[in-house]
């Protein structure tokens, strides 16, 4: 375990005082504008990760959106439809588009105009690494190793200050054979442990699901948690005694290598596993846990960021 947990006392208000430091509302639940302040500790964060980084780590940077087809292909839709954001667009012609517009000037409910483009919204920083990979040919002994990060959005509105609508997300991922990955997890597991202890933030370390779609989805994280294929790393956040998923540890065994045609370096299909790091949320659980004044926090956490 980290750090004892300092309590700041709950506000009335559903996101608390925190928030108000750290953001500016936008209008939406879980969308908001960030303070300098606050993005300096997400930066500062950033450079920390990237000090744990593998050597071999190539290193990606994706767009907040990306192809549709390909995130239908991996199955998004079958475990995840209810978090899923399309990018729509008025298509058709100059016609059809200006009586949209003049629709709206009017009052009118434009968006029934509106048509799916081929881009849905980021939901995960990896999804794109995978048929990037695969393009490229067998992993070398050791697998490929990623270093990507995204803008993510999940439909998930929310008052809470651990639930944004579009939150930034980091991953080291791992594509090999299933030794490979799971040495790669349990390594990470272990370092990402000493991160929280350098962060001086009070963790737990727990078996996790992804939160599956429906009934038939409650099944799907059931059998998640019995082949301990997701733990999480636990932050008290928003309430001390329902810790937030600060950063998640996931094995997909064969999911992406067969969906991708990835190979190993034997040339067996390819098992996946991603590290993702929530850094809105380890920024929020820094000032939940030290203050708001980043000058202020103890010196071993200003030492490992940095400040
Ligand atoms: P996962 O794919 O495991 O659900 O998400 C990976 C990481 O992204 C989580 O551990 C968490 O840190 C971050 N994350 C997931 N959902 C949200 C959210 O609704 N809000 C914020 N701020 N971060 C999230
Ligand atoms: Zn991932």
């Amino acid at each position: 375990m980290g750090a004892a947990f300092k309590d700041v006392t709950p506000a009335r208000d559903p996101l608390g005082t925190l928030a108000e430091t750290l953001w500016r509302p936008m209008g939406v639940e879980g969308v908001y504008g960030r303070t300098g302040a606050y993005e300096a500790i997400v930066e500062k964060l950033a450079v920390f990760i990237s000090r744990q980084r593998d050597p071999r780590a190539e290193v990606m940077r994706f767009p907040p959106v990306m192809s549709r087809g390909d995130l239908e292909k991996n199955g998004y839709l079958k475990s995840f439809p209810n978090l899923l954001g399309c990018v729509c667009a008025l298509h058709g012609s100059e016609a059809d588009i200006r009586a949209a517009a003049a629709w709206a000037e009017q009052g009118g409910d434009w968006t029934q105009a509106l048509s799916s483009a081929d881009l849905v919204l980021t939901p995960a920083a990896c999804y794109p690494i995978y048929p990037i990979a695969a393009a490229r040919g067998p992993a070398p002994r050791g697998g490929y190793a990623f270093d990507v990060a995204a803008d993510c959005f999940r439909h998930e509105p929310s008052q809470d200050i651990d639930r944004l609508q579009s939150f930034r997300m980091r991953e080291y991922v791992c594509i090999g054979s299933a030794d490979e990955v799971s040495a790669f997890r349990e390594r990470w597991i272990e370092r990402a442990k000493g991160m929280a202890d350098e962060l001086g933030l009070p963790y737990s370390v727990a078996p996790a699901s992804d939160p599956f779609f429906g009934r038939t989805g409650q099944m799907m994280a059931v059998a998640q948690i019995q082949q301990a294929l997701k733990f999480e790393l636990l932050i008290p956040v928003r309430a001390e005694d329902s810790p937030t998923a600060c950063m998640s540890f996931n094995y997909h065994r064969d999911h992406f290598g067969v969906t991708w045609g990835l190979r190993d370096h034997a040339g067996a299909v390819a098992h996946t596993g991603c590290i993702a790091f929530g850094m809105d949320r380890l920024a929020v659980a820094l000032f939940r846990t030290h203050g708001v004044h980043p000058a202020q926090w103890p010196a071993r956490v200003k030492e490992a960021l940095k400040l």
